[in-house]
């Protein structure tokens, strides 16, 4: 930056010089000229009385008056070497110094010349140019100096972002950057790369919670079957024991392919990949659909569902995820509402498609209600040992919904019910 700077004002200090220069120069000749030509007027004017030109003040030029190619007068310093008498005005270096002349022709009071040389012209531009040949370097100086610490200031919070960015790696995400006072772009910059630290730092956060909790679910039907297998082996035994053995590991592996299943659906889709999955879909079949895959456990629990309104709804959507929906909201319906009990269903259809389904079961703590969506979360251990789950299906329920662009709303009263109202 400092070079480009220091590189453009050498080239604009060098275009104003040489303007300045010719202007200048302009300006003083035609200022000399003037002068002598108001001298040959007076000169003129005069020349019936030369007596009364050699008295006046003209002692600094060289001055000839000519009648028909004789000198009719010279005063004391004139000699005619080097006089071009084709031009009227001009300005000739002598070495030393400038020197001016000019020469007027008259007519009145007769045909004659006038010579008048100004000699030792003090040399103004070349004098100004010279003060300005010494200053602007200095000016130059001065200014790549003032730059240097301009863009210093400019740059530190760069620099300080750079050294930030180079120190952060996954396992340590430095504190933040120090903010600017003035609140301009870098500010703002700062604030940006601030902010985009955090986001990262919550996501990473974010992905060590949830491996740690993939671990932990993992980790329990991972043991039950290692356990299971060295009881098992300990000793030789009966067909039918090797049977119920099986049979035991057969229903931990069956948890591990629900969970690993439930992650890999989580993850399938985003928000980018969304649009292609979508087809053409009668949601209120796909809810008969699902209603009657739970017809059993509504059974077995004696649970009534009611659907009090069912529209017939045909949408785009993905088809998988809207099964999802349902499921696990059914299913949880019937897990966490006891015996003999009610289950109301609705779906349908204003400006977006609702789906509200409400039970008489346990209900939710009201102060663990904006956990439940959080994956692995289960309200009580103790309370839910009997009820099987991973606490996924209500993260699963919420990411389908927020990929259909929707909204989950969830309303609970501990041993009352719950009622769950998806809006798409
Ligand atoms: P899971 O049912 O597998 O434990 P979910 O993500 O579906 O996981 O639910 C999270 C937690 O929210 C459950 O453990 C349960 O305590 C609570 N919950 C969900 N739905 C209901 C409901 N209808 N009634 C009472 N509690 C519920």
């Amino acid at each position: 930056m400092l070079f480009w700077f220091a590189t453009i004002t050498v080239f604009f200090l060098i275009s104003f010089d040489i303007a300045f220069y010719y202007l200048l120069d302009n300006n003083i000749n035609s200022s000399i000229k003037e002068r002598l030509y108001n001298k040959a007027i007076y000169i003129k004017d005069n020349i019936s009385n030369i007596k009364n030109i050699k008295n006046s003040p003209l002692d600094a030029y060289r001055i000839a008056i000519f009648r028909k190619n004789h000198i009719i007068y010279q005063n004391k310093k004139f000699s005619l070497t080097n006089i071009q008498r084709k031009q009227p005005f001009w300005i000739h270096d002598n070495g030393e110094y400038l020197k001016a002349t000019l020469i007027h022709s008259f007519i009145e009071p007769f045909p004659g010349k006038i010579i008048i040389i100004k000699s030792q012209i003090d040399d103004e531009v070349e004098n100004i140019m010279d003060t300005m040949l010494i200053l602007e370097p200095i000016l130059l100086l001065f200014l790549i100096y003032l730059a240097g610490k301009l863009i210093d200031k400019i740059l530190l919070p760069i620099k300080s972002i750079t050294k930030t960015a180079n120190q952060t790696n996954i396992d340590n995400f430095l504190s933040t950057i120090p903010e600017p006072k003035e609140s301009d772009e870098l500010k703002q910059l700062v604030k940006s790369f601030n902010n985009m630290i955090k986001r990262l730092k919550t996501g990473i956060d974010k992905i060590d919670r949830f491996n740690n909790d993939v671990s932990h679910e993992l980790k329990t039907p991972l043991t039950v079957i290692k356990g299971e297998i060295e009881v098992t082996l300990d000793r030789p035994r009966e067909p039918r024991e090797y049977i119920k053995s099986m049979q035991v590991i057969d229903e931990e592996a069956e948890q591990i392919k629900k969970i690993v299943d439930s992650l890999l659906l989580l993850s399938k889709y985003s928000k980018t990949n969304m649009q292609n999955s979508y087809e053409i879909c009668s949601v209120e079949s796909i809810l008969l659909k699902v209603v009657q895959m739970y017809s059993k456990a509504l059974k077995e629990k004696n649970i009534s569902l009611h659907v009090d309104k069912l529209e017939n709804i045909t949408t785009k959507a993905n088809q998988v995820l809207l099964e999802t929906i349902f499921s696990n909201l059914i299913d949880n319906a019937i897990k966490y509402t006891p015996k003999n009990r009610n289950i109301y269903v609705s779906l349908y259809q204003n400006d977006k498609i609702h789906f509200i389904i409400k039970d008489e079961g346990i209900g939710i703590p009201k102060e663990k209600l904006c956990f439940i969506t959080d994956r692995f979360y289960r309200v009580d251990e103790s309370r839910n040992k009997k009820i099987k789950g991973f606490g996924l299906g209500l993260s699963i329920v919420k990411n389908s919904v927020e990929l259909h662009g929707g909204s989950l709303h969830i309303d609970s009263k501990e041993g009352a019910g719950t009622t769950v109202h998806v809006e798409i």
